[in-house]
């Protein structure tokens, strides 16, 4: 079937470990937009899979809600929660096990940032594979101690291309390693989660974040393991503000709590990030659905995404 005839499905993912922010509404803005220009599906799905950080509910979940119903955006379909989708995650967990592709890992957080090894976009030191060496010289794991359980990779580059950062590879092996997909708690982890879920949702289109950029190959590579499909990827530059800076968490610059304490409609919110993500020329007052006929992936800054002076 052509695309034409099969009706793109995108999703805004958020974790509502902390109240939204303009750049996750950005994200959520780009998201919808590309996926209603072409009359396709937007689905939403809230990250809560650590109950300790993210609450079934919780009170960020509720403003996440509202604050999205604020800016104007709509979802098709019913809200997914990763809280109520553990049975689900476990059998593919299992189907990556039979494949003998999981294997525990005794490492405790201090061991594994004790090492010199570089580290990752999101933190985590490059695995050295010290778990498979000690089952490999039949050692005994750690009494008492439960593990995490990784995947293996090859030593494999992994590319794709992205519609606006353009062609990312990495070597799964030496650029990532083998990676977590369920931590010592049983909590299933994000890289898992986040394929088995836009795979069984059909989802077609991820819009998200740049920071999310260094993940992608993890993902691909556990859909090509688990035999489903890749999305289209489109990762989103850094939302600044008018000089250029970071939106500093710690001034609440950006927090969707400061940004409807200062503007009660959303109409010049929406409008600012429409011109910062160059859609529009000069910040006015629209709503999201106004700014379909304007909508083109190809307009978005390749650089950072700067927000307009005085905004
Ligand atoms: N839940 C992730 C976040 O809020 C985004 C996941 C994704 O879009 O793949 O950063």
């Amino acid at each position: 079937m052509s695309e034409k005839t099969v009706p793109v499905v995108g999703r805004f993912a958020p974790t509502p470990s902390a109240r939204l922010h303009l750049g996750n509404l950005m994200c959520a803005l780009v998201a919808w937009l590309s996926v209603r220009a072409r009359g396709g599906k937007i689905l939403l799905r809230i990250e809560d899979l650590d109950a300790a950080r993210c609450p079934f509910m919780g009170e960020n979940t509720r403003y996440l809600l509202d604050d999205l119903a604020w800016l104007g955006l709509d979802f098709d379909g019913e809200v997914l929660y990763q809280s109520t989708r553990s049975e689900i995650y476990e059998t593919y967990f299992n189907r990556l096990n039979e494949a003998g592709l999981i294997y525990p890992c005794y490492c405790s957080r201090a061991e594994l940032h004790a090492t010199t090894a570089p580290h990752l976009s999101d933190n985590t030191p490059l695995y050295d594979r010290r778990c498979l060496a000690r089952a490999a010289r039949g050692e005994a794991p750690p009494v008492g101690r439960k593990p995490a359980f990784r995947v293996m990779v090859p030593d494999r580059e992994l590319g794709f291309t992205d519609r606006l950062a353009g062609e990312y590879r990495e070597n799964l092996l030496t650029d990532c390693s083998d990676f977590v997909v369920r931590r010592a708690d049983g909590v299933f982890a994000y890289q898992l989660a986040v394929v088995v879920d836009d795979a069984l949702s059909g989802v077609s289109e991820v819009v998200r974040g740049n920071d999310l950029l260094g993940s992608t190959p993890r993902q691909i590579y556990l859909q090509q393991m688990l035999g489903f499909d890749t999305p289209a990827y489109c990762h989103i530059p850094l939302l600044v503000d008018a000089a250029g800076r970071r939106l500093s968490k710690r001034d609440g610059d950006g927090c969707m709590e400061s940004v409807r304490a200062k503007y009660r409609d959303a109409a010049p919110v929406v409008g600012a990030l429409a011109a910062a993500l160059g859609l529009i020329a000069r910040p006015e007052s629209l709503s999201p659905s106004d700014l379909l006929p304007f909508f083109d992936l190809a307009k978005l800054p390749r650089g950072v995404v700067k927000l307009p002076d005085g905004f």
